[in-house]
């Protein structure tokens, strides 16, 4: 059986990074019938718009996709496809598994922790008002005193059904991957009635996995400075979605940075796997940045869809490759000038000959 699946190249240095990852996926023996549509800057010129509505109905379609990084021009209007996607396909989970291999240039010795940040809400959900206008000046009025007159405003929703299915994601993640605990991480000192909520949420869902994973809570700023310190102690965090950004990398800085950081946005309906990392346009077309992040998006992939053998043996081979060290992008090596580093496509090959070895 292939499995069929959407393969966006994505611009900047996704072609080159998804036709690795393509080829190393396919030397796991699973089979797969590749869609490959476009979307991003280059798609833009031809199709008018970076996000044609052939690559919506083709995720809807084959509810898998492997993604290549979109560029988000600054300052042009241009609406970010990344976040239209998680949007259109109500991707609310986004997972990304933060694991230090050996051989890769870190501070740390162990680290293997998951971050579980919720996709669709929070001060992301896009309810902002500027400084002066008429929707301000009437929240302004609504709490006397506790706004200044010239301030802008954003609006931070946390409900109650979109926690459930986050934190929820988050214990299923656990059991399904053999992890012990789930910490739920907010200011809920502070923010009482959201951060709250999201904890009051979290504990009823806790109790439904009691015995099977454990539970604890964070607040953010203590958990910053124990990841710093103590990044073992940790297992998967989930948290709301601005503090979810920011420790994600956070979390990719303590394993070897963005070269290494896969990730997967889930939804209900449509799962979409693609690396943290952006297009890293400066490098486009070099063959010189590092395939790992994307390839381990496909290890995420093949986990999703039941292949469990593959997915195991490829980051198996994955992580051989690191730990000798020999045949890795530059930003592998202990010195980033290092002559002897190799390209996206010759890792890939490494890769392949390891998985052929295994
Ligand atoms: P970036 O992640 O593209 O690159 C920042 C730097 O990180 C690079 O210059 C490079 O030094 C390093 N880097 C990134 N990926 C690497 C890899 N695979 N191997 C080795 N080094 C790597 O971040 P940016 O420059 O802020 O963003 C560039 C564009 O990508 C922007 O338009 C941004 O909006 C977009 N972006 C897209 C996604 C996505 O598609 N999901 C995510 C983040 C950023």
């Amino acid at each position: 059986m292939a499995y069929n699946v959407t393969l966006i190249r994505g611009d900047g240095t996704g072609p080159e990074l998804v036709e690795a990852t393509r080829r190393v996926l396919e030397a796991t023996g699973v089979a797969f019938n590749w869609d490959i549509v476009d979307a991003g800057v280059d798609v833009m010129e031809t199709a008018g718009t970076p996000l044609p509505p052939n690559v919506l109905e083709s995720i809807r379609r084959n509810k898998v996709a492997l993604k290549g990084p979109i560029t988000t021009p600054i300052g042009t209007g241009f609406r970010s496809v990344n976040v239209a996607l998680r949007k259109e396909l109500d991707l609310y989970a986004c997972i990304r598994p933060c694991k230090l291999y050996p051989g890769v240039p870190s501070r740390f010795d162990k680290v293997d922790l998951v971050i579980v940040r919720e996709n669709t809400e929070d001060l992301y959900a896009g309810v902002e008002f500027p400084v002066g206008s008429p929707e301000a000046r009437q929240i302004i009025n609504m709490a006397p005193g506790k706004i200044r007159e010239d301030a802008a405003i954003s609006i931070k929703p946390i409900s109650r059904s979109g926690t459930r299915r986050i934190v929820k994601a988050a214990f299923d993640y656990a059991v399904a991957n053999n992890r012990r605990k789930v910490t739920a991480v907010t200011k809920a000192n502070i923010m009482k009635y959201t951060d709250g909520l999201f904890y009051e949420v979290a504990r009823e869902v806790a109790r439904e996995y009691e015995g099977q994973i454990a539970y604890d809570e964070y607040l953010i700023d203590a958990l910053c400075m124990q990841l710093v310190l103590r990044p073992e102690n940790f297992d998967v965090l989930v948290l709301p979605n601005l503090y979810g950004d920011i420790v994600s990398d956070l979390c990719a800085g303590l394993v070897g940075g963005l070269g290494v950081a896969p990730g997967a946005n889930i939804g209900t309906d449509a799962a979409l796997f693609e690396a943290t990392h952006g297009s890293a346009p400066k490098y486009k077309g070099l063959n010189k940045v590092n395939p790992t992040a994307l390839i381990l998006s496909g290890v995420l992939m093949l986990r999703h869809l039941g292949e469990r053998e593959a997915a195991d043996r490829l980051e198996q081979a994955v992580a051989a490759v690191i730990a000798e060290g020999k045949d890795v992008t530059y930003d592998l090596k202990p010195n980033r000038n290092d002559p002897t580093a190799v390209g996206t496509s010759q890792m890939a090959d490494a890769i392949i000959r390891k998985l052929q070895s295994l």
